[in-house]
């Protein structure tokens, strides 16, 4: 053993427990080897071994990891490769140590890493934007279908994924009713990922927390702001989202309502369909056969059937009124 070296392992078996969030585990010429832990997930361990000619060859960096991917470290072993190699003659311990902790600590996003890369590949379109926000620890997408778009930010917090992302959808032109569901439903599923039943079954094996984000954005994406654009009126057939976002606004009767079964209507479609007989037994979904149930038509079979009773006898009367007059 070079000289040199026994001076920078005797410093680095002082320095490196001193670092905040390090581990010493080796130290010996044949091997470094410290832990950095963050949290509980974000946890690495380093392992460095010195080369005959070292330190005028680079130190070799392998690191491994319970929970952080794969593709990760590789990516954080080339980028502390390429800083070493800037370091040739010198000492490179301690920095290689401190460009892991510092990667980490601006990086808070790398806990999800191997998801972000899911949603690239998988969930979002050439139209759509994402965007990575280190410092804010936070995704933004940006969503499009057809005319409508939704931007949508998720926030990824420090001790993911025993905390479940947080969701905001910010501007979007899709109708705000679509929107708060949209977000409370996935808000629901981000909550299971990370809290376990409020009523766990006996047989269930005991509860751990799981990754949300990809999860939230699976949803978000495939099931909400790509899907309900192109659903279909039961009543009317036609989309029930106007192919033109504007044009709702000149039309009231072209409004989105959501019925119980989750089923989209347009207002007046809704509303034609709901007071026209037969009434009996309640009004149900041509789509899928459930009872509709909507807060702004809440009337009983009977007085929904004596409604339209009067309304007809009162077109009947105005008919004769005007054949009398004509
Ligand atoms: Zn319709
Ligand atoms: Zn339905």
């Amino acid at each position: 053993m070079s000289e040199a070296l026994a001076a920078e392992l005797e410093e680095a078996k002082h320095v490196i427990p001193t670092l905040e969030g390090f581990t010493l585990v080796t130290c010996v010429p044949a091997q470094v080897r410290a832990g950095y832990k963050q949290t509980d997930y974000k946890h690495v361990n380093v392992i460095l071994q010195f080369p005959d000619r070292y330190p005028q060859e680079p130190v070799v960096i392998q690191l491994t990891s319970k929970t952080l991917s794969e593709r990760l470290l590789a990516s954080l072993v080339r980028m502390c490769d390429e800083d070493v190699r800037g370091r040739l003659g010198q000492r490179q311990v301690l920095p290689v140590m401190r460009y892991v902790r510092e990667f980490i600590v601006n990086n808070p996003l790398c806990v999800a890493c191997d998801e972000i890369t899911a949603i690239k590949r998988h969930l979002i379109a050439e139209m759509d934007k994402l965007k990575l926000k280190q410092e804010l620890s936070a995704v933004h997408l940006k969503i499009v279908q057809d005319l409508y778009w939704m931007n949508l930010k998720l926030t990824v917090p420090d001790n993911y994924p025993v905390e479940q992302v947080s969701i905001e959808a910010a501007e979007s032109n899709f109708p705000d009713l679509l929107k708060k569901f949209f977000v409370g439903q996935a808000l629901e599923i981000a909550r299971r990922c990370a809290q376990p039943p409020l009523k766990p079954k006996p047989r269930d094996p005991p509860f751990k927390p799981r990754p949300s984000l990809l999860e939230v954005c699976q949803f978000l994406v495939t099931e909400c702001v790509k899907r309900y654009p192109q659903l279909n009126c039961p009543c009317c057939r036609e989309r029930v989202m106007l192919r033109d976002p504007e044009a709702v606004a000149k039309d009231p009767r072209k409004r989105v309502e959501r019925v119980y079964c989750g089923h989209l209507y347009h207002h007046g479609c809704l509303a034609k369909y709901l007071k026209t007989p037969p009434f009996k037994e309640g009004k149900f979904c041509p789509d899928c056969g459930k009872q509709i149930f909507h807060e702004k038509w809440r009337l009983p079979p009977e007085l929904a059937e004596a409604r339209w009773a009067s309304k007809q006898a009162r077109q009947r009367e105005l008919a004769e009124v005007t054949d009398f007059l004509s």
